[in-house]
């Protein structure tokens, strides 16, 4: 199977059917913690798919047992891995003093590659196994469909980390505002089951069906006119953003740099220390 020659790339790229890109993410010894690199190198991926009028279905896939662990948290030297990494986007602050990196960065490395991710002008479909945690979800809902495996677990925990849920707050749009709050106030695992019967997730499959299953949904919709699905992608999105979906979001994305700003000031770190002491609130 054809994948990138890349071998420093975190995200393998592979052509499994005629006009089907499949973006892998392969960092499975981390659980596919989200680092500035592997992020970029997903970004670089999804360019590269979007660009290449062969391929006319995106799928995003993971190896290992896993989804993703979410963002890495154990990743230091944000500033030196920005320059290193950073290919896309116009932004600057990072080397200013308060709030102004951590908003500068999350900022674009968070919710503005979503957004990019987001508006790709062709179907991308994510398929996940196992656990999707926080940063997971910022890769599943960008996606335009989501096939899970019936071992996948979603949750957002960064209650627990003071804060009021991750940088790209789709939560209400994918769960229904009721939903949205029980996730987050709770931290609890939303099943694929349920996450289905919520209007989240597309299909459930046995876990071995997963890659099949998605690729036969990916071929099917191959087989469609590029152009028009191009046009029905833009017309759904179009609806959201009517309802006001990016001013939401952006509000609370927002919200999100306030509890950052807060817990520097109160703890000084970005996130409540407690989130890594062993106890009711360490992680999961
Ligand atoms: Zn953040």
């Amino acid at each position: 199977m054809p994948s990138t020659a890349d071998t420093d790339s975190r995200v393998l790229y592979e052509t499994p059917a005629a006009a089907v890109a499949r973006l892998v993410l392969n960092r499975a010894e981390s659980r596919n913690a989200q680092d500035t690199h592997l992020l970029y190198d997903l970004n670089d991926a999804f360019d590269r798919a979007a660009a290449d009028d062969a391929v006319r279905v995106i799928i995003l896939a993971a190896n290992g047992p896993h989804f993703s662990s979410g963002h890495d948290l154990r990743e230091t030297g944000h500033l030196e891995n920005w320059k290193a990494h950073r290919r896309v986007g116009t932004y600057c602050g990072m080397s200013c003093g308060g709030a102004e990196p951590t908003l500068t960065r999350e900022k674009e490395l968070f919710q503005g590659l979503c957004e990019r991710w987001a508006a790709i002008p062709k179907p991308t479909i994510a398929a996940v196994q196992g656990k999707c945690i926080s940063g997971g979800l910022m890769l599943v809902w960008p996606c335009d469909l989501v096939v899970a495996a019936d071992d996948a677990q979603f949750q957002d925990n960064t209650l627990e980390m003071g804060v009021g849920g991750v940088e790209y707050f789709a939560h209400p749009y994918e769960l229904g505002a009721r939903k949205a709050k029980e996730l987050l106030f709770t931290s609890d695992w939303l099943s694929a089951a349920e996450a289905m019967r919520l209007g989240m997730v597309n299909h459930v499959v046995p876990r071995a069906e997963l890659e099949s299953a998605t690729l036969k949904l990916a071929e099917r919709i191959a087989k469609k006119s590029p152009m028009a699905l191009k046009l029905a992608k833009e017309a759904v999105n179009g609806a959201l953003n009517a309802q006001g979906r990016k001013i939401a979001m952006d509000n609370a994305f927002h919200l999100h740099q306030l509890a950052h700003s807060h817990n520097m000031q109160v703890h000084g770190m970005p996130v409540d220390p407690a989130f890594f002491q062993p106890g009711p609130l360490k992680k999961p």
